[in-house]
Order: structure tokens, then C-alpha cells, then sequence
């Protein structure tokens, strides 16, 4: 069952990335330089080259090792910061987890890690945007009803997404451009949104 998942994880997430490439390069070029969809797409065609292997492992370990080869692969900001919250999720979860309040007290160790290497918290238009909300919807479901979780899930990824475009960004390549960052949605935003997406289609067909 692990192994299944985690292959559909896998195949899921890079797919997604694959498939946005361009639009994050596009939202990168806008207040960036550019890299954040080849970085992505890059750091999960390493991970899906690893799929069999990663897919054999229990999925703490399997987390722990895609976050090397995010951090391994990835130039950029963006390689260490979801380096970090997959390899600190990783840590924090038990071999066999056995309940969503489990996973979603390893996330809260993710977006952790992420603001810890980061120096970053919420409202400064980062990837933090949507992590930070996807926490917070994930802490509230009632673990029982999986489907209204998801969407939950799904819901606080768009609108933290959305909340990203009238900010002015305070890290990251995006804080050069200071007052004129604002009106642009945060390439990394988009892409933890597609992520949270693509964990969330997973799962929804969980049999
Ligand atoms: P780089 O900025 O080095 O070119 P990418 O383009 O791959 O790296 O990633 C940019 C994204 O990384 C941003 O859109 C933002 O979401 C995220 N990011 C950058 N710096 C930080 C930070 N200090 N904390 C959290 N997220 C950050
Ligand atoms: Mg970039």
C-alpha cells in the first residue's frame, strides 16, 4: 500500500511540474530571474528517476532522501527551502503513520524548517503563503473525513496562492524589486500550490 502511494505520489507531483514549467518560469521572469520552473522540474525528474527505489523505502526515509535530491539538484533558493520541509517531514514521521494528525504534525516540522532556513515567515510573498495555510487546514480536519480535508487542503492552497499577488516581497530574489514585486503572484507559491494539488488528487483516490 506505502509502495503505491508513494509511486502515485511521485508520478503525481512530477507530472504537475512538468506540466506548469513554463508558467512558473513565467511568474519567476516577472519578479525573478526566471529559473524556478527548470529548477522544479529538474529537482522532481531526479526524484522520479529514483521512483522504484524511493517507493521501496517507508515513506519517512523515502521522504528524507527525495529532500536530498531536491537539495542535491536544485539550484537556487528553492532546492534547500523544499530540501528542508520534505527532509525535516520525513524526520518527524513515524515509519508507519497512522493517522492525519500524524502527517500533519510532520508538515508543521516542514514549514518549520522552511522558515528556519529561510528566515522567513508568512506575509513577506514566498512559498510560505500557501504552506502556512495548508498547515492550518490540515491541523483543523477531522481526520474521519478525508474528502472534506482534502478540500480544505486545496482551498487554503488557492487562496493563500491568491493572497501572494498584493504582496510586497520581503525575501528572496523578489525583495529587490521591492514596491514593484507587487501585483505578481510568488513563482514558489504557485508551485507549493501545485504540489499541495497533486498530494491532495492522490490521496482523494485512495482506494
Ligand atoms: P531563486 O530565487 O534562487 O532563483 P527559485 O526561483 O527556484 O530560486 O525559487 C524562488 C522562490 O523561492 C520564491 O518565489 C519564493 O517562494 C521562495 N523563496 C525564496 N526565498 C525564500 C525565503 N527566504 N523563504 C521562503 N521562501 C523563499
Ligand atoms: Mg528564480
Amino acid at each position: 500500500m506505502t509502495q503505491e502511494l508513494l509511486s502515485a505520489l511521485i508520478e503525481r507531483t512530477t507530472a504537475s511540474i512538468a506540466a506548469h514549467a513554463d508558467e512558473l518560469t513565467k511568474l519567476d521572469q516577472a519578479i525573478g530571474d526566471g529559473d524556478h520552473g527548470i529548477n522544479m522540474a529538474r529537482g522532481f525528474k531526479a526524484i522520479a528517476e529514483q521512483r522504484d527505489s524511493l517507493a521501496a523505502l517507508p515513506a519517512n526515509q523515502a521522504l528524507q532522501k527525495a529532500g536530498m535530491t531536491l537539495v542535491m539538484k536544485v539550484g537556487g533558493a528553492s532546492g534547500p527551502l523544499y530540501g528542508s520541509l520534505l527532509m525535516s517531514m520525513g524526520k518527524a514521521l513515524p515509519e508507519a503513520p497512522a493517522s492525519l494528525a500524524d502527517v500533519a504534525a510532520a508538515f508543521a516540522e516542514g514549514v518549520a524548517a522552511v522558515q528556519k532556513r529561510g528566515k522567513s515567515g508568512p506575509g513577506e510573498k514566498t512559498m510560505l503563503e500557501v504552506l502556512v495555510p495548508v498547515l492550518a487546514a490540515l491541523r483543523a480536519a477531522d481526520g474521519t473525513d478525508l474528502p472534506a480535508a482534502l478540500a480544505a487542503v486545496r482551498a487554503a492552497a488557492d487562496t493563500g496562492l491568491e493572497s501572494t499577488r498584493p504582496m510586497r516581497a520581503t525575501k528572496g530574489r523578489a525583495s529587490y524589486l521591492g514596491e514593484r514585486s507587487v501585483g505578481h503572484l510568488d513563482p514558489g507559491a504557485r508551485s507549493s500550490a501545485l504540489l499541495a494539488h497533486a498530494v491532495a488528487d492522490v490521496l482523494e483516490q485512495m482506494p
